[in-house]
């Protein structure tokens, strides 16, 4: 950290660059780029940036307005292992020529203002984030975009999915059992040197790697879990990891996919958040007196993103699909309601360790297919409310929810059953996310109409395939 224009025009020298590759997310969260030659690049480029025609990306800006500016960010610069030309890519800030100023619908500004804005509270003067973020492996998906079905096929190594067939065409009869792919060794888990060869690749771009494993799932489903860090930075991570994940499993003739739910009947993907604050070096969620070691700020945290969780998942669990995972039996939460035990709880503390600095609160409900600039943002302006205002969060509830009678589950509140109602909540609770200005009113309108016109209608207009095993002869 702490690099200069000057040093990475030094570093480009030293390692013989051919390319710079300067890249930025769109409000969805996919990564875009392009390249220029590295003799290109100049000290200049840092400051003034470099033109681009943001009309095309989505959620950016109108066509009649579309001339915009990366100013590549000289911290972020990192050897991208995936290509074969020596390649120095650069995250980006946008800009706006005209007015000069930071364009206020590019993630990364949001994520930088809600750190900002954290430290002006004067609450704390770090937000960590660690996200565990999951993914499926598999041998081949094929669509048919053009037929009404929407077709499509998967297909994976150790699955149930190609009727025992390796990829290879031999049936070498090891597969993990249903929902037991957590975790025997190999051969059972055919990707740990797929999970390996990511993580290299992962540490080579500058992250630094807790433990791979496979997951629940029996087909092909994987995580990797980065050491965490601030949040700015770790969004910028996690748009890497995703990176090297899809990269590196082509690779190996895999593709990788972060849906939430590929799969009916087995486990979805997650995207778990461990969070918490810190000031001047000392934790802040840590009280021994607290249940779970958890402090009065720890608490409060967690009543603000439970209180704003059906908003917050407009944005943190941003698809269709996710709501296909957030259902019971499959260990993603369902209940909004903070717990040490529970898995089902939306809010978890874990309780591997007792020591202050690992106290922390891991949220379930978001997954991979959010933008880790807008999601990160989105639940540190969740807590810090809770913090403001004191919310406390309904009781700790530790016993199994689903042996609960139906009096005493009738308190309890669920995660969202669909985008639909996420979009609505956030349409309805978004006051929390403009303190500060952090996010913009425009923000959320275009998110809002990107959201419901480009994929919501986009799926309620096409027939389901279960809908003609339900109703093709009625
Ligand atoms: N895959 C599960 C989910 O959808 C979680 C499994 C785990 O606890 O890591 O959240
Ligand atoms: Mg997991
Ligand atoms: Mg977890």
């Amino acid at each position: 950290m702490g690099m200069t224009p000057k040093d990475v025009l030094a570093m480009i020298k030293e390692h013989d660059i051919k390319m710079v590759d300067v890249r930025f997310t769109d409000i969805p969260g996919t990564w875009q780029h392009f390249s220029l030659p590295a003799s290109a690049l100049t000290e200049d480029d840092f400051v003034n940036g470099i033109g681009f025609d943001g009309s095309s990306i989505r959620g950016f800006q109108a066509i009649n307005e579309s001339d915009m500016l990366v100013v590549p960010d000289p911290n972020t610069a990192f050897i991208d292992p995936m290509l074969k030309i020596p390649t120095l890519a650069l995250i980006c800030d946008i800009r706006d020529p005209i007015t000069g100023e930071q364009y206020t619908r590019d993630p990364r500004f949001i994520a930088r203002k809600a750190e900002e804005y954290l430290r002006n509270t004067g609450i704390a003067d770090t937000a960590y984030f660690g996200p565990e973020a999951e993914f499926f492996l598999f041998n081949d998906v094929r669509f048919d975009q053009g037929s009404h079905f929407g077709y499509y096929f998967l297909d994976s190594d150790e699955g149930i999915w190609n009727s025992g067939a390796d990829r290879h065409g031999k049936n070498l009869a090891y597969r993990p059992r249903y929902k037991e792919g957590y975790f025997p060794c190999p051969p059972l888990d055919t990707l740990q040197d797929v999970r390996s060869q990511i993580t290299l690749n992962m540490m080579a771009a500058g992250i630094e790697v807790e433990v791979h494993h496979h997951e629940v799932a029996t087909a092909g489903q994987c995580e990797i879990d980065m050491r965490f860090d601030s949040l700015l930075n770790m969004a910028d991570k996690l748009i890497k990891y995703k990176y090297i994940v899809k990269n590196t499993a082509r690779e190996f003739g895999l593709t990788a996919t972060f849906m939430p739910k590929p799969l009916f009947g087995d486990n979805g993907s997650g995207m778990h958040c461990h969070q918490s604050l810190w000031k001047e070096g000392q934790p802040l969620f840590y009280d021994p007196k607290g249940y779970a070691l958890l402090s009065d700020t720890a608490r409060w945290y967690i009543g603000g993103i439970l209180t704003h969780a059906p908003a917050l998942l407009a944005i943190c669990a941003p698809t269709t699909n996710s709501y296909r995972r957030l259902v019971p039996g499959f260990e993603a939460p369902i209940n909004l309601v903070y717990s040490q035990r529970n898995r089902s709880a939306a809010v978890r503390i874990p309780t591997y360790s007792d020591s202050p600095k690992a106290r922390r609160i891991e949220f379930r409900a978001p997954d991979p297919t959010c933008n880790p600039y807008l999601a990160f943002a989105a639940m540190l302006m969740a807590g810090i409310d809770g913090i403001k205002k004191r919310i406390e969060p309904p009781p700790p509830l530790d016993v199994d929810i689903y042996e609960l009678s139906a009096e005493e589950k009738a308190h309890i509140r669920g995660t969202p059953g669909s985008l639909a109602e996420s979009l609505d909540a956030l349409e309805a609770d978004h006051a929390f996310l403009l303190e500060g200005g952090v996010f913009t009113s425009d923000v959320i309108e275009t998110y809002l109409d990107y959201k419901r016109s480009r994929e919501l209608i986009q799926v309620a207009i096409r027939p389901h395939p279960y809908e003609f095993f339900m109703y093709f002869d009625a």
